[in-house]
Parts: C-alpha cells; sequence; structure tokens
C-alpha cells in the first residue's frame, strides 16, 4: 500500500507491473474470496480500494480515456495482452476502473469470478442475452417476468433480431424440460422470486434440467439480493437492476452482469461484445456513489426482510389476503426455506391481493394519504414503502390473457416494504388505514 502516498508524475502509475512482466492474454482473472458462502463475509473479503492520496474511499477515476508512454503499449491494449487485470485501462466505454471496482463488488455478493455494470437493469439483460443468443436462437423463459423483460423477449428481440422465446409455467418443471430443445435453446431465463407474484424458482433444479441440455442459465436476482445467492445453487449468470435494493435510494438507475470472467471478457469483445459495442456504459462517478452503499445492503436486507414477515404475518390475522413467500401458507415458502441465506429473511416484497383493481386503488390511496404510510410509485427496495397495483403499472405490457396466466389479479397490491420510523409506527399507520377500509366495507374478508 505504500505506494498509494507516493507523490507520483503523471508517468508513473500504481500497481502496474513491468510491461515485461504481463504478456499472457488477460483481462480479468477469478478472484479467490468469492467463493465465500455468505454473502457478507464475501463482500468483506473483497478488495479495498483506496484513494489515491491514501483517502479510505477509492478515488473516482473520471476519464473517457486513458494515456499510455509508449505507443506499443496502446497496440498491445487492443491486442487484448494488457487490461484491467494489470491496470491498463484504454477508454471508459471499455473498462473503467471505477466501475470495475463496483463491478468487483457485484462479483463477490453473487459468488461469480466476474461482473460488469451496466447503465440500466435492462441494458445488463438484454446485453446478457444477446451475447449468449444469436440470430435464429432460441430461449425459454418463466411466463412471470418483469414486463420490460417480457416486451423485451415477447416483442422486441423477435422483431430485431430473430432471437425467439418460448415462456413456460417455471414452477412446472417437466414443462419447462420439454420447451428447452437441446442444440437449439441457448438460454434458460427467469427470476429468483418474480414480478410480481412472488414465485420462487427451484434454481438447483432448473439449473440441473438446463444444463443437461447444455443451456446457459441466466437469473434476475433483483428482488433478492443476499437473499438468495442464485451461481451457489447451479445458475450460471445473474442479472441485476441495482436501481432496485442494491441502490437503496431510488435515485439511480444501474444494472449488472454477474457471471464468468470469459463471458463478462466476451461482451467487453472489441469485435463481439454486447456491452462494448451497444454501449450501455456506466458513469465512474455512479460506480462510486453505489460502491458506498453496498457495505449496507446487508444490513438493509435484514430490515426489508423482518418488517415485510411481520406485516404480512399481522395483515393476514386482519383478514387480508397476503402473499409473500415467508408465510408458511405460500406454496413456495419451502422451497424458499430450503434455498435462501438464512440471515436475511424472505425478502422484502409482499404483495396483497385487492380483488379489484378499484379495491387496490382505495387501499394505496389511504395507505398513503390517510396513513403516511408509504408512498404510491412503481420500483422497490427504497427505504420507504414503495406501493403500485402491478396490472397497470410494472406487468401492464403484458396482455389481459398473459396476467391470467401470470397469475396476476387486477386488484394485486405490490408493496416493497421500507424500514424508516419504527416498526410499531409504521404498523399503526397500515393497521389504521386498513381498518378504515374494512369499515367501509372495502377490503375483502376471507
Ligand atoms: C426494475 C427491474 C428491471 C429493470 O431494471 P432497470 O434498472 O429499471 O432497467 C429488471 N428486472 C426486475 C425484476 C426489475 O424489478
Amino acid at each position: 500500500m505504500a505506494d498509494t502516498f507516493l507523490i507520483t508524475t503523471t508517468t508513473t502509475k500504481r500497481n502496474r507491473p513491468d510491461d515485461e512482466t504481463e504478456t499472457k492474454k488477460k483481462l480479468m482473472t477469478p478472484s479467490p474470496q468469492n467463493i465465500l458462502t455468505d454473502p457478507a463475509a464475501a463482500l468483506a473479503s473483497t478488495r479495498h480500494e483506496f484513494g489515491e492520496h491514501g483517502g479510505v474511499n477509492m478515488s473516482i477515476e473520471a476519464s473517457a480515456t486513458f494515456t499510455v508512454m509508449e505507443p506499443e503499449t496502446l497496440r498491445r491494449i487492443f491486442a487484448g495482452e494488457l487490461g484491467p487485470d494489470s491496470d491498463y485501462y484504454v477508454y471508459s466505454r471499455h473498462f473503467n476502473p471505477t466501475v470495475l471496482n463496483l463491478s468487483r463488488l457485484m462479483a463477490s455478493l453473487e459468488g461469480t469470478e466476474a461482473a460488469y455494470c451496466t447503465a440500466s437493469g435492462m441494458s445488463a439483460i438484454s446485453a446478457s442475452i444477446l451475447q449468449l443468443t444469436k440470430s435464429g436462437g432460441h430461449v425459454v423463459a418463466s411466463r412471470t417476468l418483469y414486463g420490460g423483460t417480457h416486451a423485451l423477449l415477447q416483442h422486441f428481440l423477435p422483431r430485431t433480431c430473430n432471437i425467439t422465446t418460448t415462456f413456460v409455467e417455471i414452477s412446472d418443471i417437466e414443462s419447462v424440460d420439454e420447451a428447452i430443445i437441446e442444440g437449439k435453446t441457448n438460454v434458460l431465463y427467469f427470476e429468483s422470486v418474480s414480478n410480481p407474484t412472488l414465485t420462487v424458482a427451484n434454481i438447483p433444479e432448473l439449473s440441473r434440467i438446463a444444463h443437461k441440455k447444455g443451456v446457459t442459465v441466466v437469473v434476475d436476482n433483483t428482488f433478492t439480493p443476499m437473499v438468495i445467492s442464485p451461481v451457489k445453487l447451479g445458475a450460471d449468470v445473474v442479472v441485476h437492476s441495482i436501481s432496485k435494493f442494491v441502490s437503496g435510494g431510488a435515485d439511480i438507475i444501474a444494472g449488472a452482469v454477474c457471471g464468468t470472467a470469459s463471458l463478462v471478457n466476451s461482451m467487453m469483445d472489441l469485435q463481439q461484445g454486447a456491452i462494448m459495442l451497444l454501449g450501455p456504459t456506466m458513469n465512474a462517478k455512479i460506480a462510486f456513489e453505489l460502491s458506498e452503499r453496498i457495505p449496507h445492503l446487508g444490513l438493509r436486507m435484514k430490515e426489508h426482510s423482518n418488517r415485510a414477515l411481520t406485516f404480512a404475518t399481522r395483515l393476514k390475522k386482519l383478514g387480508l389476503k397476503v402473499i409473500y413467500p415467508g408465510l408458511e401458507d405460500h406454496p413456495h415458502h419451502e422451497l424458499l426455506k430450503s434455498i435462501h441465506n438464512k440471515d436475511y429473511g424472505y425478502g422484502g416484497l409482499l404483495c396483497i391481493d385487492m380483488e379489484t383493481e378499484d379495491r387496490a386503488n382505495k387501499l394505496m390511496s389511504y395507505l398513503q394519504n390517510y396513513g403516511q404510510f408509504g408512498f404510491m410509485a412503481v420500483s422497490l427496495g427504497y427505504y420507504e414503502t414503495l406501493m403500485s397495483c402491478s396490472g397497470s403499472s410494472t406487468s401492464s405490457e403484458l396482455s389481459s390473457e398473459e396476467k391470467v396466466l401470470a397469475g396476476i389479479s387486477p386488484g394485486l397490491v405490490r408493496m416493497s416494504v421500507g424500514y424508516i420510523g419504527t416498526l410499531e409506527q409504521k404498523w399503526n399507520q397500515l393497521e389504521k388505514a386498513v381498518t378504515k377500509l374494512q369499515e367501509y366495507g372495502f377490503a375483502n374478508k376471507n
């Protein structure tokens, strides 16, 4: 670390080995600590970057382009002989050191060899699918997906790339197996806990059947960072919308692809890389901000989960139809119990099925405007509770039939449970609004 404190001239770069020692074609190599099983332990063992002047936080490398001392070096970077592992960078649409540092944290979080961050969750998803398929390729995907991902697979990719998707009921392993065509299907795609019905994917079993046919398993883990570790359970690639829990501030749009070093390097390939060529680049300043939030992601997830479980349990007692995988009556409770990282609970999302859109709207409006319990807004992972009626918002890209098939009732209220205030204070607000609604005969009793 000593050289961190050297006053450097612009000609010296720290931690950079001599050109002569670095001859192998090497961009990124796996980090050994990523095999740690607890995501918080893995994060704490990730290399901590100090700032250029010894600051406890890393410096922000806010440069679009990077200089070299010898013209020969630039040639070697472009030939792939020198890369970020040896602290050689060329241009920030390719690897950027600050984005790479955040990406190392994402790799540790998910227990993958490597990761790279992108400008949004959707760009991480589309770039991954494009990288893993080709024209004429085939995807098997859960029919219960984030609306944007569903539209990408259903409408955009068939039109633009001749990549088709068969949508399946992801909890019906046999039908997933039937839909996967050996030699034709490239990717099996699903969400670890699906939006908005909170069905839990059997990641070990799905990975097993996909791998038997040589298919890459891509899991969107946006709903359950820390709670579920899909790669540990057999999946190959994890995609994230960092805009949600990982960010936690509802102020930034960002995404990540976590997978093998060879996948990440292929996505940066100058001729064939989906991130390099489509350019969904994360800004270094954004990467810095996000890297400051990851150390407390575990604490936040625990409290999101704790409050979601408490509220779900109590709401059910009030007679509401509650969907939460932490409740024993949820069809996937046992499955989630067997695959989650115990310390982080069952996740921060719960749904209340109000059956009709009118009743759902009444509930949300009471909760926001009468109970001061939360905000009517899409998205999730914020410190305040966010509520939306999925059928008419985040899943409105689906047709009515698709919504029925996906089990999305028109009165489904999705809640991303926040951790602001005290638990009892927030519960009082929630209970007050629900009771008032019941008095007026709007809440369904069962
Ligand atoms: C929000 C979300 C996305 C899209 O992410 P953006 O960051 O908004 O592009 C993808 N998947 C899930 C599950 C999401 O919740």
